[in-house]
C-alpha cells in the first residue's frame, strides 16, 4: 500500500498559487476533469472488534491521483468541492463505486462486508437523498444493511426536522448511520439523541491523546460510557499505538480503526482482510 505523502508546504502553496492564472487550470476545473478522467479512487480502511480482533467493516475514503501533481489529499480538495457544490457529484460517484465494489466482493465469493461512506452536508441535505441512495442500491443490487453512512454533527444540526426525517427513512431501509468525528462539534450527546443513529465515532484528536493527556482520556471515557448507556456502538478512529488500543479495550470501546490495524488500502489489497463465505 501507499501511505499518503502530504506534499511539502511549498508544493501546496504553489498549487494554490496557480489558481486563477490563465495558463493553469484552477483546482475547481481540475476537479471536474478528475471525475471524467477517472482520477479518483476509493481506499478501504478496516475496522475491527476490540475484543475479538475480527473485521467488522471498512470505511471508504476517496483518493485523488492527479497525473501531474500526484496524490492530493481529500482535506485539500473536499472543502473546495463542498463550497462549489461539486461535492454532490463526487459523493454520488463514491456511493455508486462503493456499492458496486461491495457487491463485486460478494459475487467473488467473499463474506459480506459492511462499508461506511462519508456524506457531505451538501449531499445529505439534498432533497430526495434517500431516493438517490435507494436507486444506487437497486442498480448495484446491494443489500441495504451492508451500507453505512457517516455524517458529522454540523450536517445534522443544519436542518434538524429534515435530518430526523431522512435518518428515519434510512433506518426503515436498514441503512446504518454513524456520527463521525464525535466530540469536535458543539452539540451534546443528549441533544444529538433526537437523531436516530446507530454508531458514534470518537474523533482521532481524543484517541491520539488518551495516553498522554488526562483531559482527552476523560473525554474518551465519558463518550464511551454515554454511548453505551444509549445503546450506541462506539468506534475509536485514528488508533496508532498498542497503548491507545489497550486504553480503549480497558474502557470497553467496541471497535477500532487506525494505522495500528491498517492504513486505508486499495480494493485489491483490502480484500486480503475478507474471508471466503
Ligand atoms: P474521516 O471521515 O474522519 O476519516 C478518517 C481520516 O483519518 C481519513 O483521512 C483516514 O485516512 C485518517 N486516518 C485513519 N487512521 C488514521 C490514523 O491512525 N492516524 C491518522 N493520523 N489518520 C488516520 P482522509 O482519508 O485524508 O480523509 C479526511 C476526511 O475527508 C475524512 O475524515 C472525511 O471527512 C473526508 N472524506 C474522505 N473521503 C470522503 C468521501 O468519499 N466523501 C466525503 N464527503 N468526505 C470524505
Ligand atoms: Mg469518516
Ligand atoms: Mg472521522
Ligand atoms: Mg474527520
Amino acid at each position: 500500500y501507499q501511505f499518503y505523502q502530504p506534499k511539502s508546504d511549498s508544493a501546496k502553496t504553489d498549487r494554490f498559487a496557480n489558481r486563477g492564472s490563465p495558463q493553469t487550470l484552477t483546482l475547481e476545473t481540475r476537479l471536474h476533469y478528475a471525475l471524467e478522467r477517472n482520477e479518483f479512487e476509493i481506499f478501504y480502511q478496516p475496522k475491527v472488534n476490540l475484543k475479538t480482533g475480527k473485521l467488522t467493516g471498512a470505511e471508504a475514503l476517496i483518493r485523488w491521483l492527479h497525473p501531474q501533481d500526484g496524490r492530493i489529499s481529500p482535506a485539500e480538495f473536499l472543502p473546495l468541492a463542498e463550497k462549489t457544490g461539486f461535492i454532490v457529484e463526487i459523493d454520488q460517484w463514491v456511493l455508486r463505486t462503493v456499492c458496486q465494489q461491495v457487491k463485486t466482493w460478494q459475487t467473488e465469493g467473499f463474506s459480506a462486508v459492511q462499508v461506511a461512506v462519508n456524506l457531505s452536508g451538501r449531499q445529505f441535505n439534498q432533497p430526495g437523498i434517500t431516493e438517490r441512495i435507494v436507486e444506487i442500491l437497486k442498480q448495484t443490487q446491494l443489500e441495504s444493511h451492508l451500507l453505512e453512512i457517516e455524517l458529522t454533527e454540523s450536517t445534522l444540526v443544519k436542518n434538524v426536522t429534515a435530518a430526523i426525517a431522512t435518518l428515519n427513512d434510512l433506518k426503515q431501509l436498514g441503512i446504518q448511520v454513524a456520527i463521525d468525528d464525535f466530540g469536535t462539534g458543539y452539540s451534546s450527546l443528549g441533544y444529538l439523541k433526537q437523531f436516530p443513529f446507530t454508531t458514534l465515532k470518537i474523533d482521532r484528536c481524543f484517541v491520539s491523546n488518551v495516553t498522554a493527556d488526562s483531559t482527552s482520556s476523560a473525554i474518551a471515557i465519558a463518550i464511551i460510557q454515554m454511548a453505551q448507556s444509549l445503546n450506541l456502538k462506539v468506534v475509536a478512529e485514528g488508533v496508532e499505538t498498542e497503548a491507545e488500543k489497550a486504553f480503549l479495550a480497558q474502557n470497553q470501546c467496541d471497535e477500532i480503526q487506525g494505522y495500528l490495524i491498517s492504513p486505508p488500502l486499495p480494493p485489491n489489497q483490502f480484500s486480503q482482510y475478507l474471508t471466503k463465505a
